[in-house]
């Protein structure tokens, strides 16, 4: 076993900052109270969340009304379409989204279809996985009350044109959600630039922990809680707030706010040596993805005649942790949907790669990569049958 460790799948997650534990830490016991509570002790952890969410809307050019903490990524996209869905279900039933969004939207909007009766319009994608502004516009009928499209794409990197999108949504008048789970901590999110009425983000993916998301909803955005109970985050997330939690996530927005400018274009000249190495080093590689419309921390690749599980086998025992794709859809059999919705061959899509730069990557990380990557993919189609 490889005593070095490379951890390029930041995609899936990332460490959680230390200056975002040490801003957590006097929330775990010294000042542990629930922020309902009259006393001092809920008044301080009152504060404390107050205080994170004026951060959070500051960051985002909201205001702090429309910030919701939710528990995840996930929790804020069900959030989002159920409860615009719900709410409006007196005055259209259709929802207008795409063949690639996460499972956390796709998986939604399956369950709204069978059993709610809502009609979902899922837009093409190009062979770079965009979607077009004009389809968007054709697609929205008399019935349509949510358009939700994702801002950046969390297998092949794909940024999205959402403000052109927004700007469509806002003049016909219907509600726009954006999936900006993995743009947050790489791209700025002025929900009034991106004229989106809702948008999710995820702690876990800009070095906050897991298990902390935000939905930010747009005053007057009709929306219903799925989650019932007390009448916390104004009636619309129910739960006793995850104060240390919270802490953390808006530590770590600031912090990716304030070392965005440089970092992004850290990790763009990293991606772009990974991305020209790899295309120059292995013969049939395919960058998947648009060319320079994407992540500044994502390469990835399709490699003809292997398979994407058995690379990822070979880097893991060299000590390189990458992905084939979706974290949340690995060890499922089936081929990635969103490589199959931007027309890759299925026998192909079985061999994807996704290498996600973060923080603590170095040139010597990406050199090293380059250096065994088109040795374990030459073995590997050395014994492939589909390899010809
Ligand atoms: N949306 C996108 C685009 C994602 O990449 C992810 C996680 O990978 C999610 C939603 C779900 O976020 P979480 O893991 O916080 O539930």
């Amino acid at each position: 076993m490889a005593s070095r460790f490379i951890y390029l799948d930041h995609a899936a997650t990332t460490p959680v900052d230390p200056r975002v534990v040490e801003a957590m830490l006097p929330y775990f016991e010294e000042k542990f109270g629930n922020p309902s509570s009259i006393h001092r002790a809920g008044g301080e952890a009152r504060a404390a969340v107050e205080k994170a969410r004026q951060t959070v809307a500051e960051l985002l050019g909201a205001k702090p009304s429309e910030i919701i903490f939710t528990s995840c990524g996930t929790e804020s996209d069900n959030l989002a379409l159920r409860g615009v869905a719900f709410a409006l279900k007196g005055r259209g039933n259709h929802i207008i989204t795409t063949p690639i969004e996460h499972h956390a939207i796709g998986h939604t909007c399956e369950q709204l279809a069978k059993e709610f009766g809502m009609e979902i319009t899922y837009l093409p994608v190009d062979s770079f996985g965009l979607v077009d502004p004009d389809d968007v516009a054709r697609a929205i009928t008399e019935r349509t009350v949510l358009i939700s499209i994702m801002y950046a794409n969390n297998e092949v990197g794909t940024i999205e044109p959402i403000a052109e999108i927004g700007k469509i949504a806002r003049e016909k008048g219907i509600l726009f959600h954006t999936d900006a789970v993995q743009a947050g901590g790489h791209l700025p999110l002025n929900v009034d630039k991106l004229h989106v009425d809702l948008l999710s983000l995820s702690g876990h993916k800009f070095y906050a922990p897991k298990g902390v998301g935000i939905l930010y909803v747009r005053e007057g955005t009709p929306l219903l809680p799925i989650q019932t109970g007390g009448g916390q985050e104004r009636h619309l997330r129910a739960g006793t707030e995850n104060v240390p939690y919270i802490v953390g996530l808006a530590k770590a927005l600031q912090l990716a706010y304030e070392e965005m400018e440089s970092e992004v274009a850290r990790l763009r000249s990293l991606r772009d040596r990974l991305i020209q190495g790899v295309l120059e080093r292995i013969p049939d590689a395919q960058l998947t993805g648009h060319p320079t419309q994407r992540l500044p921390n994502n390469a990835s690749f399709v490699f003809k005649g292997i398979d994407g599980e058995a690379i990822l086998m070979q880097l893991d025992l060299a000590g390189v942790a990458a992905s084939t794709g979706s974290a949340c859809s690995s060890g499922e059999s089936t081929p990635s949907h969103v490589l199959l919705a931007m027309g890759i061959d299925p026998l192909l899509a079985r061999s994807s790669l996704r290498l996600t730069l973060g923080r603590r990557n170095t040139s010597e990380d990406v050199e090293f990569v380059l250096a065994i990557l088109p040795q374990i993919v030459e073995k590997l189609r050395a014994i492939s049958p589909a390899y010809t």
